[in-house]
Protein backbone atom coordinates (compact mmCIF):
# COMPACT_ATOMS: atom_id res chain seq x y z
CA UNK A 1 0.00 0.00 0.00
CA UNK A 2 0.89 3.63 -0.25
CA UNK A 3 1.23 5.75 3.35
CA UNK A 4 2.62 9.22 3.93
CA UNK A 5 4.96 9.03 7.08
CA UNK A 6 6.24 11.99 8.89
CA UNK A 7 10.15 10.93 9.03
CA UNK A 8 11.04 14.21 10.68
CA UNK A 9 9.98 18.02 11.30
CA UNK A 10 8.34 18.94 8.35
CA UNK A 11 8.95 16.04 6.40
CA UNK A 12 6.18 13.87 4.82
CA UNK A 13 7.14 10.79 2.49
CA UNK A 14 4.75 9.58 0.04
CA UNK A 15 5.93 5.87 0.43
CA UNK A 16 5.32 2.17 0.21
CA UNK A 17 4.40 0.61 3.13
CA UNK A 18 3.31 -2.80 4.19
CA UNK A 19 -0.35 -3.13 4.40
CA UNK A 20 -0.56 -3.84 8.26
CA UNK A 21 -1.34 -7.16 9.70
CA UNK A 22 -4.30 -7.52 12.26
CA UNK A 23 -4.27 -9.87 15.42
CA UNK A 24 -7.30 -11.95 16.30
CA UNK A 25 -9.06 -8.44 17.78
CA UNK A 26 -7.92 -5.65 15.67
CA UNK A 27 -9.71 -4.28 12.36
CA UNK A 28 -7.78 -3.23 9.33
CA UNK A 29 -10.04 -0.37 7.80
CA UNK A 30 -9.43 0.81 4.33
CA UNK A 31 -9.38 4.69 4.49
CA UNK A 32 -11.58 6.43 2.36
CA UNK A 33 -11.26 10.08 3.51
CA UNK A 34 -8.95 11.61 5.82
CA UNK A 35 -9.28 15.47 7.53
CA UNK A 36 -5.91 17.49 7.88
CA UNK A 37 -6.67 18.49 11.97
CA UNK A 38 -4.57 21.77 13.44
CA UNK A 39 -3.15 18.99 15.67
CA UNK A 40 -1.52 17.19 12.89
CA UNK A 41 -0.25 20.48 11.13
CA UNK A 42 1.42 20.96 14.90
CA UNK A 43 3.31 17.38 15.20
CA UNK A 44 4.64 18.63 11.46
CA UNK A 45 5.46 21.35 12.40
CA UNK A 46 6.99 21.34 15.63
CA UNK A 47 6.97 17.55 16.33
CA UNK A 48 5.28 15.46 19.81
CA UNK A 49 6.77 13.68 22.49
CA UNK A 50 3.79 11.01 21.47
CA UNK A 51 5.33 10.81 18.22
CA UNK A 52 8.25 8.77 16.93
CA UNK A 53 9.28 8.81 13.38
CA UNK A 54 8.46 7.60 10.71
CA UNK A 55 5.20 7.70 11.50
CA UNK A 56 1.63 7.80 9.73
CA UNK A 57 -0.22 10.57 11.80
CA UNK A 58 -3.72 11.57 11.36
CA UNK A 59 -7.30 10.86 12.99
CA UNK A 60 -10.18 12.55 11.14
CA UNK A 61 -10.51 9.15 9.51
CA UNK A 62 -13.61 7.65 7.57
CA UNK A 63 -13.40 4.21 5.93
CA UNK A 64 -14.22 0.63 4.99
CA UNK A 65 -13.62 -2.19 6.92
CA UNK A 66 -11.75 -4.97 5.29
CA UNK A 67 -10.48 -7.10 7.52
CA UNK A 68 -11.61 -8.37 11.11
CA UNK A 69 -9.85 -11.00 13.21
CA UNK A 70 -11.68 -13.96 13.99
CA UNK A 71 -12.76 -12.77 17.57
CA UNK A 72 -14.45 -9.47 16.32
CA UNK A 73 -18.38 -9.56 16.74
CA UNK A 74 -19.42 -5.98 16.53
CA UNK A 75 -18.48 -5.12 13.34
CA UNK A 76 -18.16 -7.10 9.76
CA UNK A 77 -16.32 -6.99 6.45
CA UNK A 78 -18.09 -4.10 4.69
CA UNK A 79 -18.93 -1.65 6.81
CA UNK A 80 -18.88 1.86 6.35
CA UNK A 81 -17.64 3.50 9.41
CA UNK A 82 -15.77 6.73 10.81
CA UNK A 83 -13.77 6.91 13.89
CA UNK A 84 -12.74 9.13 17.25
CA UNK A 85 -9.73 9.53 17.80
CA UNK A 86 -8.68 8.66 21.14
CA UNK A 87 -7.70 4.53 22.41
CA UNK A 88 -9.13 4.13 25.65
CA UNK A 89 -7.88 1.71 27.98
CA UNK A 90 -11.06 1.01 28.90
CA UNK A 91 -9.99 0.53 32.51
CA UNK A 92 -9.08 3.41 34.24
CA UNK A 93 -11.41 5.80 36.48
CA UNK A 94 -12.04 8.22 33.21
CA UNK A 95 -12.69 5.42 30.98
CA UNK A 96 -14.66 3.49 33.67
CA UNK A 97 -16.42 7.21 33.51
CA UNK A 98 -17.49 7.68 29.99
CA UNK A 99 -13.95 10.13 29.58
CA UNK A 100 -12.12 7.98 27.67
CA UNK A 101 -10.85 11.11 25.77
CA UNK A 102 -9.39 11.79 29.32
CA UNK A 103 -7.78 7.99 29.41
CA UNK A 104 -4.54 8.34 31.77
CA UNK A 105 -2.78 6.61 28.78
CA UNK A 106 -3.59 9.39 26.44
CA UNK A 107 -3.03 6.88 23.68
CA UNK A 108 -4.61 8.80 19.72
CA UNK A 109 -4.77 7.48 16.62
CA UNK A 110 -1.63 8.85 14.88
CA UNK A 111 0.28 9.48 17.51
CA UNK A 112 1.46 6.34 19.38
CA UNK A 113 0.34 4.30 16.44
CA UNK A 114 -0.15 5.21 12.44
CA UNK A 115 -2.84 6.38 11.65
CA UNK A 116 -4.96 7.70 8.60
CA UNK A 117 -2.64 9.22 5.98
CA UNK A 118 -2.42 6.26 4.31
CA UNK A 119 -4.88 3.31 2.16
CA UNK A 120 -5.35 1.21 5.02
CA UNK A 121 -4.87 1.86 8.96
CA UNK A 122 -5.09 -1.00 11.83
CA UNK A 123 -6.90 -0.71 14.73
CA UNK A 124 -6.11 -2.43 17.57
CA UNK A 125 -8.15 -4.29 20.31
CA UNK A 126 -7.94 -1.13 22.37
CA UNK A 127 -10.05 0.44 20.04
CA UNK A 128 -12.12 -1.77 18.87
CA UNK A 129 -13.11 -2.40 22.45
CA UNK A 130 -13.59 1.11 23.80
CA UNK A 131 -12.64 3.39 20.76
CA UNK A 132 -15.11 4.85 19.03
CA UNK A 133 -15.96 3.43 15.63
CA UNK A 134 -19.40 4.23 14.43
CA UNK A 135 -21.16 3.09 11.20
CA UNK A 136 -22.42 5.91 9.14
CA UNK A 137 -25.51 5.89 6.91
CA UNK A 138 -25.12 4.60 2.95
CA UNK A 139 -26.48 8.32 2.10
CA UNK A 140 -23.68 9.69 3.91
CA UNK A 141 -20.11 10.39 1.91
CA UNK A 142 -16.76 9.12 3.12
CA UNK A 143 -15.80 12.62 2.99
CA UNK A 144 -18.51 14.31 5.03
CA UNK A 145 -18.23 11.16 7.27
CA UNK A 146 -14.36 12.29 8.20
CA UNK A 147 -15.95 15.16 10.06
CA UNK A 148 -17.47 13.13 12.69
CA UNK A 149 -14.04 13.38 15.14
CA UNK A 150 -13.92 17.76 14.81
CA UNK A 151 -17.36 17.20 15.26
CA UNK A 152 -17.63 15.56 18.08
CA UNK A 153 -14.91 17.77 19.92
CA UNK A 154 -17.29 20.83 18.85
CA UNK A 155 -20.24 19.31 20.46
CA UNK A 156 -17.87 18.23 23.57
CA UNK A 157 -17.65 22.21 23.97
CA UNK A 158 -21.45 22.80 23.47
CA UNK A 159 -22.05 20.44 25.99
CA UNK A 160 -20.08 22.13 28.90
CA UNK A 161 -21.21 25.41 28.47
CA UNK A 162 -24.53 24.80 28.54
CA UNK A 163 -25.79 26.47 25.21
CA UNK A 164 -29.73 27.19 25.27
CA UNK A 165 -32.16 28.86 22.88
CA UNK A 166 -32.27 32.54 22.47
CA UNK A 167 -28.51 32.69 23.47
CA UNK A 168 -26.35 35.45 22.33
CA UNK A 169 -23.11 33.54 21.25
CA UNK A 170 -19.43 35.24 20.72
CA UNK A 171 -17.27 33.07 18.47
CA UNK A 172 -13.61 34.27 18.44
CA UNK A 173 -11.73 32.58 15.32
CA UNK A 174 -13.82 31.26 12.00
CA UNK A 175 -11.83 28.50 10.50
CA UNK A 176 -13.11 24.94 10.28
CA UNK A 177 -13.76 24.35 14.43
CA UNK A 178 -15.15 28.06 14.48
CA UNK A 179 -17.66 27.57 11.74
CA UNK A 180 -18.57 24.27 13.25
CA UNK A 181 -19.57 26.03 16.65
CA UNK A 182 -21.20 29.10 14.37
CA UNK A 183 -23.23 27.20 12.51
CA UNK A 184 -23.76 24.35 15.75
CA UNK A 185 -25.23 26.94 17.91
CA UNK A 186 -27.54 28.69 15.31
CA UNK A 187 -29.23 25.19 14.98
CA UNK A 188 -29.25 24.87 18.85
CA UNK A 189 -31.59 27.81 19.16
CA UNK A 190 -29.01 30.74 19.61
CA UNK A 191 -30.49 34.13 18.49
CA UNK A 192 -27.32 36.27 17.81
CA UNK A 193 -24.34 35.38 16.84
CA UNK A 194 -21.48 37.43 16.64
CA UNK A 195 -17.70 36.14 15.04
CA UNK A 196 -14.42 37.66 15.59
CA UNK A 197 -12.11 37.17 12.95
CA UNK A 198 -9.31 38.99 11.42
CA UNK A 199 -9.06 37.12 7.88
CA UNK A 200 -11.21 38.43 5.33
CA UNK A 201 -11.79 35.44 3.60
CA UNK A 202 -12.85 33.97 7.32
CA UNK A 203 -15.37 36.80 7.87
CA UNK A 204 -16.71 35.96 4.84
CA UNK A 205 -16.98 32.60 5.63
CA UNK A 206 -18.84 33.02 9.38
CA UNK A 207 -21.06 35.38 7.38
CA UNK A 208 -21.99 32.20 4.86
CA UNK A 209 -22.53 29.74 7.57
CA UNK A 210 -24.96 31.84 9.92
CA UNK A 211 -23.37 34.34 12.30
CA UNK A 212 -25.27 37.43 12.35
CA UNK A 213 -22.09 40.29 12.88
CA UNK A 214 -18.73 39.91 12.41
CA UNK A 215 -16.42 41.82 14.07
CA UNK A 216 -12.48 42.79 12.11
CA UNK A 217 -10.87 43.21 15.83
CA UNK A 218 -7.74 45.07 13.74
CA UNK A 219 -10.48 47.47 12.49
CA UNK A 220 -13.16 47.70 15.76
CA UNK A 221 -13.50 46.96 19.29
CA UNK A 222 -14.88 44.04 20.45
CA UNK A 223 -15.89 44.48 23.68
CA UNK A 224 -18.18 47.99 22.56
CA UNK A 225 -19.68 45.85 19.95
CA UNK A 226 -20.98 43.38 21.93
CA UNK A 227 -22.30 45.80 24.38
CA UNK A 228 -23.78 47.15 22.05
CA UNK A 229 -25.63 43.82 20.28
CA UNK A 230 -26.35 42.82 24.48
CA UNK A 231 -28.01 45.89 25.76
CA UNK A 232 -24.89 46.36 27.97
CA UNK A 233 -25.69 42.87 29.46
CA UNK A 234 -22.58 40.88 27.10
CA UNK A 235 -22.60 37.23 25.58
CA UNK A 236 -24.44 34.64 27.17
CA UNK A 237 -21.80 32.34 25.73
CA UNK A 238 -17.93 32.63 24.63
CA UNK A 239 -15.99 30.27 22.64
CA UNK A 240 -12.85 30.62 21.90
CA UNK A 241 -11.17 28.88 19.23
CA UNK A 242 -8.30 31.28 18.39
CA UNK A 243 -5.76 30.10 21.11
CA UNK A 244 -4.71 33.66 21.79
CA UNK A 245 -3.53 34.83 25.28
CA UNK A 246 -5.26 38.48 24.39
CA UNK A 247 -8.46 36.50 23.30
CA UNK A 248 -8.46 34.29 26.27
CA UNK A 249 -8.32 37.66 28.46
CA UNK A 250 -11.18 39.41 26.84
CA UNK A 251 -13.82 36.49 26.83
CA UNK A 252 -13.83 37.11 29.96
CA UNK A 253 -15.14 40.77 29.63
CA UNK A 254 -17.70 40.38 27.40
CA UNK A 255 -19.44 37.59 28.93
CA UNK A 256 -22.25 38.87 30.41
CA UNK A 257 -22.67 37.96 34.50
CA UNK A 258 -23.71 34.41 35.02
CA UNK A 259 -22.68 33.34 31.44
CA UNK A 260 -20.41 30.83 30.01
CA UNK A 261 -16.91 31.08 28.73
CA UNK A 262 -15.27 27.81 26.90
CA UNK A 263 -11.43 27.72 26.03
CA UNK A 264 -11.21 25.35 23.29
CA UNK A 265 -7.59 25.40 21.84
CA UNK A 266 -4.77 25.28 23.69
CA UNK A 267 -1.88 27.54 23.45
CA UNK A 268 1.15 26.23 22.13
CA UNK A 269 4.09 26.63 23.26
CA UNK A 270 2.56 26.91 26.68
CA UNK A 271 2.15 30.52 27.84
CA UNK A 272 0.79 31.78 31.25
CA UNK A 273 -1.88 34.06 30.79
CA UNK A 274 -2.59 36.51 33.24
CA UNK A 275 -6.15 36.63 33.70
CA UNK A 276 -8.41 39.17 35.59
CA UNK A 277 -10.01 36.48 37.84
CA UNK A 278 -12.21 38.59 39.19
CA UNK A 279 -14.29 38.49 36.35
CA UNK A 280 -14.84 34.76 36.66
CA UNK A 281 -16.06 35.68 40.39
CA UNK A 282 -18.01 38.87 40.42
CA UNK A 283 -19.76 37.92 37.46
CA UNK A 284 -20.22 34.61 38.22
CA UNK A 285 -18.82 33.01 35.26
CA UNK A 286 -18.22 29.48 34.38
CA UNK A 287 -15.15 28.80 32.64
CA UNK A 288 -15.19 25.65 31.12
CA UNK A 289 -11.92 24.11 28.77
CA UNK A 290 -12.66 20.87 26.42
CA UNK A 291 -10.24 18.59 24.62
CA UNK A 292 -11.21 16.23 22.23
CA UNK A 293 -14.60 14.18 22.96
CA UNK A 294 -16.01 11.00 24.67
CA UNK A 295 -17.30 8.10 22.51
CA UNK A 296 -21.17 9.38 23.29
CA UNK A 297 -20.46 12.60 21.58
CA UNK A 298 -18.70 11.02 18.31
CA UNK A 299 -21.87 8.97 18.11
CA UNK A 300 -24.03 11.90 18.14
CA UNK A 301 -21.81 13.86 15.81
CA UNK A 302 -22.09 11.05 13.13
CA UNK A 303 -26.18 11.70 13.76
CA UNK A 304 -26.06 14.95 13.31
CA UNK A 305 -24.16 14.34 9.90
CA UNK A 306 -26.14 11.43 9.07
CA UNK A 307 -29.06 13.43 9.26
CA UNK A 308 -27.63 16.82 7.87
CA UNK A 309 -28.99 18.74 11.01
CA UNK A 310 -26.49 21.91 9.63
CA UNK A 311 -24.58 21.98 6.06
CA UNK A 312 -21.60 19.73 6.93
CA UNK A 313 -20.72 20.20 3.15
CA UNK A 314 -19.71 23.56 3.46
CA UNK A 315 -16.97 22.85 5.42
CA UNK A 316 -14.51 20.55 2.95
CA UNK A 317 -13.25 23.48 1.13
CA UNK A 318 -10.64 21.86 -0.25
CA UNK A 319 -9.82 17.91 -1.52
CA UNK A 320 -6.53 15.95 -1.94
CA UNK A 321 -5.00 12.67 -3.22
CA UNK A 322 -2.97 10.72 -1.19
CA UNK A 323 0.03 11.56 -2.83
CA UNK A 324 -1.31 15.60 -2.17
CA UNK A 325 -0.66 15.10 0.98
CA UNK A 326 2.21 17.21 2.03
CA UNK A 327 -0.05 20.10 -0.56
CA UNK A 328 -3.00 19.96 1.67
CA UNK A 329 -0.82 20.31 4.79
CA UNK A 330 0.59 23.57 3.40
CA UNK A 331 -2.79 24.96 2.16
CA UNK A 332 -4.22 24.58 5.71
CA UNK A 333 -0.82 26.48 6.73
CA UNK A 334 -1.42 29.06 4.05
CA UNK A 335 -5.35 29.51 6.32
CA UNK A 336 -6.66 28.62 2.74
CA UNK A 337 -10.42 27.79 3.24
CA UNK A 338 -11.57 25.61 6.00
CA UNK A 339 -10.95 21.69 5.95
CA UNK A 340 -8.61 20.02 3.64
CA UNK A 341 -9.61 16.31 3.06
CA UNK A 342 -6.89 13.69 1.77
CA UNK A 343 -8.42 10.35 -0.28
CA UNK A 344 -6.29 7.94 -0.43
CA UNK A 345 -8.33 5.92 -2.61
CA UNK A 346 -8.32 7.85 -5.11
CA UNK A 347 -4.10 7.96 -4.75
CA UNK A 348 -3.74 6.12 -7.63
CA UNK A 349 -6.42 6.89 -10.25
ZN1 LIG B 1 -8.75 16.46 14.82
ZN1 LIG C 1 -8.21 4.67 30.34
Amino acid sequence: MYGVALTDKQTLEYQEREIPKISDNDVLLKVHAIGVCGSDLRIYQNGDSRVEYPRVIGHEIAGEIVEIGKNVQRFSIGDRVTLGAHIPCGECLYCQKNQGHQCVKGETIGYQIDGGFAEYVALPKEFVEYGSIQKISDATSYELASLSEPFSCVLSGLREVGIEAGDTVVVYGAGTIGCMYIAAAKRMGASKIIAVQRSEARQIKAKEIGADIVIDPSKSDTLSIVNEETNGFGADVVIVTAPAASVQKESLEVAKKTGSVLFFAGIKPVQEVPLNTNHIIYKQLKVVGTHGAPRDLHMEAVKWIDEGLIDFSFFVTHTFPLKGTEKAFQTVIRKEGLKCVVKPTEARI
